[in-house]
Formats: structure tokens, C-alpha cells, sequence
């Protein structure tokens, strides 16, 4: 049984609604990847979050299964981290969110633009959960006292709520909950390649970790394009996002050709999404075959994250004795 570490706590989630894709990759299973080293990290499914917005509850197994088998073949190593499942920690996780949802205002979750745009996307199922969204998360952190989180930037929203909620339940209770700081990424915004935004997994046209290279090519022909020319290199809109694609998997020199090109010949976006497509299955390819080996000992995996609950339990119930007594319930 391991003794609670006393380095700097790290933790991120990834919720189990799809398949990982690589902007879930780029902006926070690789910047977990890169903490493990130097941080006493936790890192979990966060299957209570996907169970808010509508979800098939028949492979619902099988989607928490598959995030926990790209976390270990993206390069997550149960000897440097705790993987963990959040529904095997659900009373203790939302224990802690009851009682910070007590103290804020429900005004400030209403306001957040992720809720918004969560209304708007399913206008039938507005339910308390949805609103409970990043009291969860702020608990997910704060119940073990995280200083760093990996987390993409659309996510920075969030993480102000818990630093928020942190405050103010310390002000009000003595506690000394910790704030915690987003942890950026290279890739802290991977665009979409279907629409507006960032790439998501509720929008479709996702590359997600385990996609062969024909399939990367499937989903990049279908991606937006432009004439491929003019004055200026725009800011926004399918070059700029091809192009950030571009600097993301084939770096900067690279990108930065593209964009003279834009001015002067014109891009062949043909050419570009071809040679794309071999430099984002390069990346993929070495976490498919780790994934594969997970894949095939299962025994290996559910020992991985017996381990990371039973870790992760006792650092959230020390959390959560501190609040119950400061809070006057025992
Ligand atoms: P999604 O936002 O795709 O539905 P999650 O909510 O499970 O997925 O997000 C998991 C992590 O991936 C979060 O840290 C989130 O900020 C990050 N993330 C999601 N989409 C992107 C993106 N397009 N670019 C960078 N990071 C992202």
C-alpha cells in the first residue's frame, strides 16, 4: 500500500461521452503525459460529467474503458501516476461538490459560456446536472488539493470557478483548499476542422487516437478549405485552422511556409492534407501499439486502477474529514 506523496498534486479528467481525439490529446492527455515525471499526479475518467447531457448507458463500460486504454498508450505510466475512474470515488467527489455548490451562487454558473452553449446544444435535457457541471469539476480538483491542472484552454473558465469556490469556502470555513492553475499545452486550442471553435467531440470530424491513416485522410478531405490565396494569411476560418494543424504536427517552419505560400503561389490544400495525414499518423501510430498491449491484458489494466482508486481515496477522504469537521457536521 503506497504512502500519500508529498510533492506538488496534479490532476485532469477526460469525460468518457466519445473517443478521445487529438484535441483532447494535444491540449491535456499530453500535457498529463509531461507532468507525470516531477508531480504527484491523479488522473482520472471523469464518467460522472458524461453522464449530464444524453449518453447510452449499454456502452458506457466500454467508453470509460476505452479513455483509460489511450491514457496508457498516449504514454500515461501507472509507476509515475494514479489512473482512476470518478464514478469509483463518486462519494467522495460528490460529496465535496454538495458542499462547495452550497456556497456559490447559482447566478455565476449560469453565466459560464460552457453552460450556455450546453443549453443551447441540448435545449431538452436543461437539468440541474448541467449546472452542477463545474461544481463537480472544481470538486474533482480541490478534493485533492491540485495545484497544476492539464486541461485545454476552453476549460479555463471552469478552473476560475474552482479557484473562486476555493476562496470562498475557505474564507468561510478556515479550510485551506488549494487554488489550482491550468497547466497549457502547445496545443491548447486544436480548431475544428468541420465548423467554428475547437475540435470537439460533439461537432464530428474528430481524428481520434486510435484512427488508421486512411481514416485520418477520410476526415481530412472533408475538412474545410478555401480558395487558398490572398493578400493576408487570415486569422480565422479553414486556412488558419488547416495551417494550426499544420504547426501543431509538423512545426513551425513548416506552417510558416504555408502562410508565405497563402500570399504568393496559393496553397494545394490536396497536397497539405496528404502530407498532414502522414504526420499526424506518425504521432498516433506509437500510442496505437502501446494501447494494443493494454488492450490485450486486461488483468494489467484493472490492477492499474484498483491501485489508483485505493491512492486516491485516502488523500479525497483526508480532504474531505478537514471540511466535514470545519464545517461544524462532525
Ligand atoms: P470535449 O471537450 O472534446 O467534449 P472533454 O470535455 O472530455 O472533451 O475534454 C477533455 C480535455 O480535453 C479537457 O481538458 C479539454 O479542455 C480538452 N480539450 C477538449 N477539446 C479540446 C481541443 N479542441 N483543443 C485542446 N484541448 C481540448
Amino acid at each position: 500500500m503506497s504512502s500519500i506523496e508529498t510533492k506538488s498534486r496534479v490532476f485532469s479528467g477526460v469525460r468518457a461521452n466519445a473517443r478521445p481525439h487529438v484535441g483532447n490529446y494535444l491540449g491535456a492527455i499530453k500535457g498529463m503525459v509531461e507532468l507525470q515525471d516531477k508531480f504527484d499526479c491523479i488522473f482520472s475518467v471523469v464518467d460522472l460529467h458524461t453522464v449530464l447531457v444524453p449518453y447510452d448507458p449499454k456502452t458506457l463500460q466500454q467508453s470509460i474503458r476505452d479513455v483509460v486504454l489511450d491514457y496508457l498508450g498516449a504514454g500515461l505510466d501507472p509507476k509515475k501516476c494514479h489512473i482512476t475512474i470518478q464514478s469509483h470515488l463518486a462519494a467522495e467527489h460528490l460529496e465535496l461538490a454538495y458542499y462547495l455548490g452550497c456556497v456559490y451562487p447559482v447566478s455565476r454558473i449560469e453565466d459560464l459560456p460552457t453552460y450556455k452553449e450546453k443549453k443551447a446544444q441540448y435545449p431538452d435535457y436543461i437539468n440541474v446536472g448541467l449546472l452542477y457541471y463545474p461544481i463537480l469539476m472544481a470538486a474533482d480538483i480541490l478534493l485533492y488539493n491540485a495545484e497544476l491542472v492539464p486541461i485545454g484552454i476552453d476549460n479555463e473558465p471552469h478552473l476560475e470557478v474552482a479557484r473562486e469556490m476555493a476562496r470562498k469556502f475557505n474564507g468561510m470555513y478556515g479550510t485551506k483548499l488549494v487554488e489550482p492553475k491550468r497547466y497549457a499545452t502547445t496545443g491548447g486550442s486544436v480548431p475544428s476542422l468541420v465548423g467554428e471553435g475547437k475540435m470537439s467531440k460533439s461537432k464530428g470530424g474528430t481524428i481520434i487516437l486510435t484512427d488508421s491513416l486512411e481514416e485520418i485522410k477520410a476526415v481530412l478531405a472533408k475538412a474545410v478549405t478555401d480558395s487558398g490565396q490572398g493578400d493576408k494569411f487570415p486569422e480565422t476560418g479553414p486556412a488558419a485552422n488547416l495551417v494550426t494543424f499544420v504547426e501543431l504536427f509538423e512545426g513551425h517552419d513548416k506552417a510558416q511556409q504555408y502562410r508565405s505560400m497563402y500570399k504568393e503561389s496559393g496553397i494545394r490544400y490536396g497536397d497539405l492534407k496528404a502530407e498532414l495525414a502522414e504526420a499526424i499518423y506518425k504521432e498516433l501510430q506509437p500510442i496505437q501499439e502501446k494501447r494494443k498491449y493494454f488492450e490485450e491484458h486486461p488483468e494489467e489494466v484493472d490492477k492499474i486502477l484498483a491501485d489508483g482508486k485505493e491512492y486516491a481515496q485516502k488523500i479525497a477522504r483526508e480532504t474531505l474529514e478537514e471540511v466535514r469537521q470545519k464545517m461544524g457536521l462532525v
